[in-house]
């Protein structure tokens, strides 16, 4: 059994990534579990520098593989906000429905509504950084749809579909989201040096 500590005090995603990677014979487990339960700054520019600092932050206390995660909704027409910061692009606390009003308020009259979810999952293994990435395109609702999911999935519609994330279930948002598409690549990596 490989370990790998997840830098995230999300229970929800580390219990995701546990039940995908723990038959391939990986033991995937929170920092909490190490003692390291405070909140690790996320002071980044970007997707890929947030999810690496996390990772990082994890490495250097535990000095075993690290992972992290971290991602954005990009919108075109406000230049890939709220990106980096669409937890608290409202303000602190993070507010889910106030987020999704301002981004709402933002976009009105504009005409180009493209957006796209983008995940970055970063990897320290074997003194290396590795970054996995996974995105889906879409566009951005005139109005809130439906009640499942949860930060901007009412106001999210994926390319080539007709019902927002969270008129979905949650398999069928899993089929396309850009977590589920970072982790598969992720995953292909994982096969790779699983069997050098
Ligand atoms: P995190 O890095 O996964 O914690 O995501 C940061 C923020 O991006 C969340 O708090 C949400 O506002 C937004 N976000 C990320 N993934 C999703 C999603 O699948 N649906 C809706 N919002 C998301």
């Amino acid at each position: 059994m490989n370990n790998i500590w997840f830098a995230s005090h999300n229970a929800h995603k580390i219990q995701e990534v546990q039940t995908i990677l723990t038959p391939l014979g990986w033991q995937v487990r929170g920092i909490a579990e190490a003692g390291l339960t405070g909140e690790i700054e996320e002071q980044g520019q970007d997707l890929a520098e947030n999810a690496s600092i996390k990772a990082r932050f994890a490495f250097e206390h535990l000095q075993e593989p690290c992972i992290s995660d971290d991602s954005g909704l990009e919108v075109e027409a406000l230049d890939g906000r709220p990106g980096v910061h669409s937890a608290r692009f409202a303000g602190l606390p993070p507010d889910s429905g106030r987020n999704l009003r301002l981004l709402l308020h933002m976009m009105e009259g504009r005409a180009d509504r493209k957006a796209q979810f983008r995940t970055v999952i970063c990897m320290l293994w074997n003194g290396n950084e590795y970054h996995f990435e996974g995105r889906v395109g879409g566009l951005i609702t005139l109005e809130p749809r439906g009640l499942g999911g949860f930060g901007y999935d009412p106001i999210f519609m994926p390319d080539g579909c007709n019902q927002t994330f969270a008129e979905m279930t949650p398999n069928q948002k899993n089929e396309m989201s850009h977590r589920a598409r970072a982790v598969a690549n992720w995953l292909g990596f994982l096969k790779k040096i699983n069997d050098i």
